[in-house]
């Protein structure tokens, strides 16, 4: 259709809608996303229970309850399902805490409402809205261009062709043109590359075409992290062996105790339900979920659980300087011209404040044109009122040189400085050209204003403006303007250059032939918490490797200002990268620490360089260009309020606050939730192994059976749940932060760690096997008691073992999760003993100081073994 057809089939016009009838349309279609395909709380019930060992124990239980035993069979059947209450709970939590991490990351979208441009929730946006789309965003809903400009497109979401698409608003195609051929449309989900185009948005939600692809393949599941694959590979393994051991052991039972063939089942199948350790995963993931949330309060939003995980390993991080070290909040300090030098006050982003002439020459006339032409090209994106606004959003850059022009000639004079210079035309600002220019007619004249990095500008100048006159630039007057330059950089100033020409036809370059008119100094201080994370990070093993597009001096000052030393020998600057092979730059790259005037295409260079070497690299970046590198990098950081979409669809983490010291603060949490997973892994693995040993020792030893199912599950029960997950919250080690991270390929379960915890399984059992033969002639009932209370107390050495690789667990801060949750199972053992209960568990009171030298007795020796492996480094 044609542009006004869409306009008016959707009751709407080029202005936009109204708020009001936004608002009735919101209702009427409902918000603009793709239900993702939650999980409902019912399935994530069910599918506790959804193991075949799980199901056979309950068949069983029902064929029992048929031969008659029906109060143990019921009570075998509860206690499954509170065991999938705590499943329930624990994955319930996880998937509440991703949820909440992905309502963080919801995208945006520029729309006009009553004619007004506004930022506002994707999710709000109707159909007949009007939006705006620029270079790096991501198109929040389908729409119908009506106006576009150079506009690329990104479609590889939608058709998996990865090359740019071109758009243009004014052609109107056949109604059975394909998606991929429709040039006046744009689509949600697509990123765009490169400028500008307005559209009438003509489906949300569902409606669009990524909500009906999404809606034909359902969601897709996120790719199991490094870290589950370790642990399901294991859990397997050991499930293996446990299958095959419960097996030996309905065997045994049945035909060495003559028992019945049910109840042999249920005891070897208790037992493979109680030791295969399924739930690791789980745990794990659990984990995971918990601490990305504890990130994003500390403003680094994790969007994949994968990346927790990989920041922990990370050992070099490669940051941008400016708005990531530095504040961002930029002020031109000094105008250097051929003939004056003028300094400015004030501070940051704020207007006030005034230009001062410094040395003698100076003229204000000659300020007042420099006013003029920075006030002319960069006006037009910035309005005062929105000043604060858009120095986050916008370049920090144009708007100091926009602050700069605003003290010389004074606010009341910008109207007329902005009618006087009409914008004809712009070329944006691009890191690798490192130049912006804008095109404005003058009286009948067209003039051309660009700022730019110094030595590129300066290879495009023929002239130097020595006020009033234009000169030859020679190669001598050159030098002298670079002289000035690096004077400024090596101090720390971000340098610019300024320079225009009258173009004398429109077809020219306008960034050709120009007139150089001065260099800006743009002070933009370290932020102050950079130092101490720069320094944090060295501790824990980490580099800091500054990439920027700024002068190298800039750079080195700045990496000097956070605490980093840099001599000649750590810098590599952009036009040296070109020269070397990738080899030439694996040779060198670990000693850099400054990458200077690099373009982002140098920055995946630089990422594979640094991963040949064996790094796990984090990178931050903000642009389109940048989203390779952010790929290509093991951690790819983009930035929250700089940052485009594109950028940050390529990333694994967002940083809500642009801030380098959030990074390290990142890596630290990544850290210590992966390092603290080991305990609730040695935990659960110890438990598990003991129940293992404990019932098939006492097979072997041609004991009657030691416990009934339902104590194997009850067993199961408390030790899986709630002590577990308390571990991995425990503090972080005491060394956590101060060691260098862990090697690539480290496990989080080793064989040695395997066969300690193989030994803590032996002594439970030795415990619980002893203690058991001892009271046999007090009755079976007695010694499956004496024998269920012992391996449950165990559980108390067991969890305070873990606690810690480094230190015995009375040298920590308490873990008060943790011991509720041991408080908690020692009552519930109570009640099972001394309350009526005891009938259905099949168990006695047992005398007081009995029931304390067996609570005690396992602890006490799990914790003197546990201080002994300590001693020895054994332990892990
Ligand atoms: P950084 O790594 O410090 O962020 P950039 O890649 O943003 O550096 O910029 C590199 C150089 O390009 C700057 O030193 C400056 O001279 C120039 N520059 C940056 N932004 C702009 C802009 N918006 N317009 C013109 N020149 C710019
Ligand atoms: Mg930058």
């Amino acid at each position: 259709m044609s542009i006004e057809e869409v306009l008016e089939k959707l009751s709407t016009s080029v202005n936009g809608l109204s708020d009001v009838e936004a608002e009735k349309r919101l209702k009427e279609y409902g918000p603009n996303i793709i239900e993702s395909k939650r999980k409902s709380p019912i399935v994530i019930f069910l599918r506790q229970f959804w193991n075949p060992l799980i199901i056979i124990l309950v068949i069983a239980s029902l064929i029992s309850i048929i031969l008659g035993e029906l109060l143990d069979s019921i009570l075998i059947i509860i206690v499954i399902l509170i065991m999938g209450v705590m499943g329930f709970i624990q994955e319930y939590k996880a998937e509440k805490a991703l949820e909440a991490l992905r309502k963080l990351a919801s995208p945006t979208a520029k729309v006009f409402r009553n004619g007004v441009l506004k930022v506002i929730d994707a999710s709000r946006l109707v159909p007949g809205d009007i939006i705006l789309v620029e270079e790096g965003d991501r198109v929040p809903a389908d729409a119908r261009l009506i106006s576009s400009d150079n506009l690329e497109v990104d479609e590889s979401p939608l058709t998996g062709e990865s090359t740019p698409v071109s758009k243009d608003h004014s052609v109107v195609l056949p109604a059975d043109t394909t998606i991929a051929d429709r040039a006046n449309m744009i689509y949600m989900g697509t990123t765009v590359l490169k400028g500008r185009g307005r559209g009438v948005v003509v489906a949300t939600g569902p409606r669009t075409v990524i909500g009906g692809i999404t809606r034909a393949v359902g969601e897709a599941k996120e790719a199991p992290t490094p870290l589950e694959e370790e642990l399901e590979d294991l859990g397997f393994k050991l499930s293996v062996i446990i299958l095959a051991i419960a097996a030996i052991v309905v065997a045994t039972t049945f035909l060495l105790e003559k028992t019945s063939i049910i109840t042999a089942a249920l005891i070897g199948i208790s037992l493979a339900v109680a030791a295969v350790p399924e739930s690791l995963p789980a745990i794990a993931t659990a984990l995971l979920a918990i601490g990305a949330r504890r990130m994003a309060e500390r403003n680094a939003i994790v969007r994949k659980l994968a990346a927790v995980e990989a920041l922990g390993s990370v050992d070099v991080i490669c940051t941008d300087k400016t708005g990531t070290v530095t504040r961002g909040e930029m002020m031109v300090k000094y105008l250097w011209t051929p003939r004056g030098l003028y300094e400015f006050t004030g501070e940051g982003f704020k207007p006030e404040g005034a230009v001062k002439p410094v040395s003698d020459t100076s003229s204000i006339e000659e300020a007042r044109f420099v006013g003029e032409l920075a006030i002319a090209h960069t006006s037009h994106s910035i309005d005062l009122k929105s000043v604060l606004e858009l120095a986050t959003r916008k370049s920090p850059t144009e708007l100091a040189v926009y602050i700069m022009g605003l003290k010389i000639v004074g606010v009341e004079n910008i109207e007329k400085i902005k009618s006087g210079y009409r914008l004809v035309g712009e070329n944006p600002f691009d890191r690798t050209r490192k130049m912006r220019s804008t095109i404005h007619e003058v009286s009948g004249r067209l003039i051309s204003i660009v700022t730019g990095a110094p030595e590129v500008v300066l290879k495009r100048s023929t002239r130097l403006l020595v006020w009033p006159r234009e000169e030859e630039l020679t190669s001598g007057l050159a030098e002298k303007v670079m002289r000035v330059v690096e004077e400024y950089a090596s101090q720390g100033f971000r340098t610019l250059a300024l320079a225009y020409k009258y173009m004398e036809n429109p077809g020219e370059d306008p960034e050709q032939g120009l007139v150089l008119v001065g260099i800006l100094a743009i002070i933009d201080p370290p932020r102050e918490s950079v130092r101490r994370a720069v320094e944090e990070a060295r501790r824990m093993g980490v580099k800091t490797v500054i990439v920027t597009g700024d002068h190298k001096l800039t750079a080195m000052a700045v990496a000097r200002m956070i605490g980093l030393e840099v001599s000649e020998e750590n810098v590599l600057e952009g036009w040296q990268l070109d020269k070397m092979s990738d080899e030439e730059l694996e040779r060198v790259v670990d000693k850099i620490i400054v990458f200077a005037r690099v373009t982002p295409e140098h920055k995946v260079r630089i990422v594979r360089a640094l991963k040949k070497k064996g790094h796990r690299v984090a990178m931050t970046g903000d642009g389109v260009n940048d989203a390779p590198a952010l790929k290509e990098a093991d951690i790819g950081i983009a930035m929250g309020v700089r940052g485009t979409d594109v950028a940050k669809e390529a990333s694994q983490l967002v940083l809500a606050d642009d801030n380098y010291a959030t990074i390290v603060e990142a890596i630290k949490m990544g850290r210590w939730i992966y390092e603290n997973l080991k305990k609730p892994i040695n935990y659960l693995l110890s438990c598990n192994l003991g129940e293992v040993a404990t019932v098939f020792g006492a097979e072997l030893a041609g004991l009657p059976y030691i416990l009934e199912p339902v104590h194997i599950l009850w067993v199961n029960l408390v030790t899986d749940s709630f002590p577990a997950l308390a571990l991995g919250l425990e503090h972080p080690e005491p060394d956590l932060f101060t060691r260098p991270p862990r090697p690539r390929g480290a496990r989080l379960v080793t064989k040695r760690n395997l066969l300690y915890l193989a030994l803590t399984g032996l002594l439970i059992a030795g415990f619980t096997i002893g203690f058991y033969a001892y009271s046999l002639d007090k009755g079976l009932e007695y010694a499956r008691t004496v024998a269920f209370t012992t391996i449950v107390l165990s559980e108390f050495g067991r969890a305070l073992a873990s606690r810690s690789e480094k230190l015995p667990f009375w040298k920590l801060p308490a873990n008060k999760l943790l011991y509720f949750a041991l408080a908690g199972s020692t009552i519930l053992q109570l009640v099972l003993l001394y309350t009526p209960l005891n009938k259905l568990f099949h168990t006695t009171p047992l005398e007081p100081h009995i029931s304390i030298i067996i609570g005690l007795a396992p602890t006490l020796a799990l914790l003197a073994l546990d201080e002994l492996a300590r001693r020895l480094g054994t332990s892990n």
